[in-house]
């Protein structure tokens, strides 16, 4: 009997799974704008909150989360039966497609949009379905429509998306959920909602609240809707991995199945809590954030790159052909940002000195587009 050295096969449906990409990361001084992480360190209160729990890190975390899923119940007024934890909202992405689509389903959404559904959908053994986003790079929501098929078990709606950072309005939204069968899940993406000043508020009584958007009513309103949250982005706590969904009762049901056990800390828990406590602090640091997302967007646009107006905390800048050209410029700069080759650059909002930077990287370029003018009538 010949004894050659076999490796067991991998299971063939991972063959079209992408390796995830993460941001790439910056050496050592410079901006790393690659990811929309929060450019704030842990708030005092939450280091604390953490510090706390450490002597206990040797016992199991709570699985059920009853202190952080009574904190949301109780925000959002909704049963905590419909509240699911996950290690970040990229977990309950997850669990929410395993929970209603497998093989010879299909999962629909926006391209582009966030980088981990095609994987996600991959793994779960069904097909992505993806819908070219309009010239405005805005979710064209009737070609969505129209893609719905019988195999359709779920649609995610990122907004507002990344990386383009444009939103579909409230109206709209309500529009399109109105108009999908019931029984495909519209999962409402809302990772950064918290930076959204604009359209996607239904009334003015949710606009006070920066995390009331428009999921929120729609899931109150349909029983198709699940609304996904994270602390990674406006709350600053993407180190700990923690996110949330809220979904109709079945499907919640299902997550809680289909979840990794034990998959969110107990610091986690106790760092989303304490962030909780310390909405007004956030607040202001999220005001900081959308004030230099908004100047980025300026210093983009008076560069002359084709910049896309913001509601999220990054702004896209569709350069195409010149995508190499910016992220060249922001290289050299000292910019780590996120390049799509040939497509574009997502800049995450930093901090004032970021900002700072990417300005000047920029202006490097009309100083060697005037170095060769120059040159030229030479
Ligand atoms: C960052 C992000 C998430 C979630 O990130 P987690 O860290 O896993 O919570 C979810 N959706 C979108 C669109 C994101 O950009």
């Amino acid at each position: 009997m010949t004894t050659q050295r076999q490796t067991p096969p991998t299971n063939p449906r991972l063959d079209a799974v992408p390796a995830y990409k993460q941001g790439r990361s910056a050496p050592a001084g410079a901006s790393k704008l690659s990811s929309n992480e929060s450019p704030h360190p842990p708030l005092p209160s939450v280091v604390s909150a953490i510090a706390d729990r450490l002597g206990s890190i040797h016992r199991y975390p709570q699985m059920a989360a009853p202190e952080i899923i009574g904190r949301l119940a109780a925000r959002y007024g909704v049963d905590p039966a419909l509240v699911t934890v996950g290690a970040g909202s990229v977990e309950l992405a997850a669990q929410l497609i395993h929970a209603v689509a497998g093989e010879g389903d299909e999962v629909m959404f926006a391209w582009r949009s966030f980088e981990a559904y095609p994987s996600l959908v991959r793994i779960a053994g069904a097909t992505p379905v993806m819908v070219p986003l309009d010239a405005e790079h805005r979710h064209d929501l009737d070609a969505m429509l129209a893609a719905i098929t019988d195999r359709t078990r779920l649609i995610f709606v990122c907004n507002p998306n990344n990386p383009t950072g444009t939103v579909v309005g409230a109206a709209e939204l309500e529009r399109f959920v109105a108009a999908v069968p019931q029984d495909v899940l519209v999962v409402i993406d809302e990772a950064y909602v918290h930076f959204d000043g604009s359209t996607y508020f239904v009334d003015a009584a949710s606009a006070t609240d920066p995390e009331r958007g428009a999921g929120l009513e729609l899931f109150r309103r349909h029983p198709h809707v699940a609304v996904l949250h994270t602390f990674s982005k406006a709350y600053g706590l993407a180190g700990l991995r923690i996110g949330y969904a809220i979904a109709p009762a079945a499907i919640a049901e299902a997550q809680r199945k289909v979840a990794v056990p034990f998959g969110v800390t107990d610091l986690a828990q106790a760092a989303a809590v304490a962030s909780l406590d310390a909405q007004d602090e956030l607040a202001v640091r999220i005001g900081e954030v959308v004030v230099q997302r908004d100047r980025l967007h300026g210093v983009l646009v008076a560069a002359g790159w084709p910049a896309v107006a913001s509601e999220a905390n990054f702004v896209w800048v569709p350069a195409a052909e010149r995508t190499a050209l910016l992220d060249e410029l922001l290289h050299a700069g000292g910019v780590v940002a996120r390049t799509f080759p040939g497509e574009g650059v997502r800049i995450s909002a930093g901090s004032a000195l970021d900002i700072d930077r990417v300005e000047a990287a920029l202006a490097a370029q009309t100083i060697l587009t005037a170095d060769v003018r120059e040159e030229a009538t030479a």
